[in-house]
């Protein structure tokens, strides 16, 4: 697992990191830029309820593509592909079955972007979160890769570690970014 950044020459073409929200990115972006790592970011969150809170979050990401100067690639799905995709588990404690397929959904789009646009490498801002489980995120990650034939990878960075949440937290602070109190869907509203 890597979690040093200053390691340029082990990528040789540009990361697609999947952006779920901007306090997320905000553990990786500035480290990306400081080691001049080439990534473009991809928004596709369609987990976020509702309307208003996903185009929200999705306005701070773009808010932070114009202070560190990435570009930044948008999927809109209606939230009711969310549903339909964790259809049966609405039940489900967070952290267990709906989030991993709430993880899988926003993954598999991040692939099929990669390997249409010829990345070779995803990373995810799903793991800055306390709350989300970097194995599982991994495991997700080793299938679709598998799927797309090994010629797109997971990178898997854990962007908690070294103070990786916290100073995301510190740079929400200096940007004034918008920090959410739930993870995405009405059901962790409850
Ligand atoms: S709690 Fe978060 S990760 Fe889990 S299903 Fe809802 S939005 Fe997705």
């Amino acid at each position: 697992m890597i979690n040093k950044f200053s390691v340029k020459s082990e990528f040789d073409s540009k990361i697609l990191l999947h952006a779920c929200c901007a306090p997320c990115a905000l553990s990786p972006v500035p480290e990306f830029a400081a080691a001049g790592l080439a990534f473009d970011a991809f928004f596709y969150n369609p987990n976020i309820y509702d309307a208003a809170e996903h185009d929200k979050r999705l306005a701070e990401v773009k808010k932070i593509a114009g202070i560190f100067g990435f570009e930044l690639f948008i999927r809109n799905d209606e939230y009711s592909k969310f549903l339909e995709f964790v259809s049966g588990l609405e039940n489900e404690p967070e952290g267990a079955a709906r989030c991993a397929k709430c993880i899988e959904m926003r993954l598999a789009a991040a692939f099929e972007f990669a390997s249409a646009g010829g990345y070779k490498y995803v990373a995810t801002t799903l793991s800055t979160s306390p709350h989300k489980n970097v194995k599982l995120i991994n495991s997700l990650g080793a299938a679709l890769s598998e799927k797309h034939g090994g010629l797109v990878k997971l990178i898997e960075f854990d962007f908690k570690k070294n103070d990786g949440y916290k100073n995301s937290v510190d740079y929400c602070k200096k940007y004034s970014i918008y920090r959410q109190t739930y993870c995405g869907c009405h059901f962790s509203k409850r």
